[in-house]
């Protein structure tokens, strides 16, 4: 789960991190109060979405007067912000974040994230800050420095040293940066955190160090021990799909191809994305029914992938073990009986009760193509989605 920038500088001003005076306006007005309360020389209003890159955008403006920031505010709220995170459709910024400005003397980059293959937290930091760290690691990775830390014994003075004279710091800014680096930690780990990032953290030309962004995403598995977290979830930044098939249990990720794919198990789901991609066509989602999945959690997810208007063409793929092949037939014909399906439906069986389901699917009146293997129906999709263009 993802929070927005003043959320996430709220927790981490609770770990002691510097953040810039400001609150958040969901209207001109309100933005205009905060900007005259704040009353400093630069005030800074900045979009409330949960996608990076909004600077460029047009999302983040720098003024001088309570006035200038209710116009800025008018103009960012309601926008349909467009970032390179955002895909082309953008969001509507909802709110927007009144903050004292800061003169910036040099930008730098913190974050903490998951490293899979190490199987612990890595910190990471760079004088290079502002720009994407994806396009950092590829472009000049020796900017970066890292240091991995066992969940274990947690986070050291001696991480901070290490990390403070890396980056090429002086002693009394290593001083001053040991909270940005310790609170950054605690709260990523605290928080059950699968990011937590300051981009860009700044040295000030008064020589302070200030959280100038902040964002945090967050483990879904981990939100049950924080209901305060939990409470933070945005559901008008989510896309709508998502949302639904959240409330019926289903694994379901938005893609933008043209096959939904319906499929029990993440590795399966994952295999059968893949062999989309080989037959040349491309996934319109992640969905992995489960193992334990009911007819009814069938009947939603399917009705998710038709209410897709990019799906053209279904693939049901499904290895029958919990999940019995009978059970998932009785699911999609209920849906396809309650709703109008106009895109081919190619399925692949095999399991438990394979040979009950393939009676119900024949039974439903409704054409189902059938496919012996993964491969097969695979190919049978990508030859349903070359006759349906003709
Ligand atoms: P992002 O583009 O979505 O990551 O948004 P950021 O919060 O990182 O802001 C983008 C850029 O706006 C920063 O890198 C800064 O250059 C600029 N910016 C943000 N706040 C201030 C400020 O207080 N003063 C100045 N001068 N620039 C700021
Ligand atoms: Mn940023």
């Amino acid at each position: 789960m993802k929070i927005h920038e003043y959320q996430a500088k709220e927790i981490l001003r609770s770990y002691g991190v510097q953040i810039p005076r400001g609150r958040v306006a969901e209207a001109t007005e309100e933005a205009f109060l905060i900007a005259r309360e704040i009353g400093a020389k630069k005030i800074v209003v900045k979009a409330q979405i949960h996608a990076g890159g909004r600077g460029k955008g047009g999302g983040v403006k720098v003024v001088s007067t309570p006035e200038e920031a209710e116009k800025a505010a008018g103009e960012i709220l309601g926008m349909r912000l467009v970032t390179h995170q955002t895909g082309p459709e953008g969001r509507i910024v909802r709110k927007v974040l009144i903050e004292e400005g800061v003169e910036i003397k040099e930008e730098l980059y913190l974050g903490v994230v998951v490293d899979r293959s190490k199987a612990c937290p890595v910190m990471m930091a760079s004088r290079e800050g502002g720009v994407e760290i994806e396009k950092m690691a590829e472009e000049t990775p020796e900017k970066i420095v890292k240091e991995w830390i066992d969940p274990l014994t947690g986070f050291k003075p001696f991480h901070a040293n290490k990390m403070g004279y890396g980056l090429g710091l002086e002693p009394a800014q290593v001083g001053k940066m040991r909270v940005f680096f310790a609170g950054l930690y605690r709260a990523f780990w605290e928080k059950d955190c699968l990011l937590a990032e300051i981009n860009p953290l700044v040295l000030t030309k008064s020589g302070d160090f200030v959280a100038l962004d902040a964002k945090m995403n967050f483990d879904d598995n981990g939100l049950y021990r924080h209901k305060e977290i939990a409470a933070l979830r945005d559901l008008n930044e989510e896309a709508p799909l998502e949302i639904e098939a959240s409330k019926h249990n289903l694994n379901y990720v938005k893609l933008d191809g043209n096959v939904g794919c319906m499929v029990n198990g993440a590795g399966l789901a994952m295999a059968t994305m893949d062999i989309i991609k080989v037959v040349g066509a491309e996934p319109a989602n992640f969905l992995d029914v489960g193992g334990g999945a009911t007819a009814d959690m069938v009947r939603h997810g399917f009705k998710i992938l038709i209410s897709d208007p990019g799906v053209k063409a279904i693939f049901i793929n499904i290895f029958g073990g919990f999940l019995r092949c009978d059970t998932l037939a009785t699911g999609v014909t209920e849906a396809v009986r309650d709703t109008k399906v106009n895109v081919p439906v190619v399925v692949r069986l095999e399991g438990t009760n394979v040979a009950e389901g393939k009676r119900i699917l024949k039974e439903s009146g409704f054409h189902f193509t059938v496919a012996a293997g993964m491969k097969e129906g695979a190919e049978k999709v990508a030859e349903a989605l070359r006759s349906s263009k003709q």
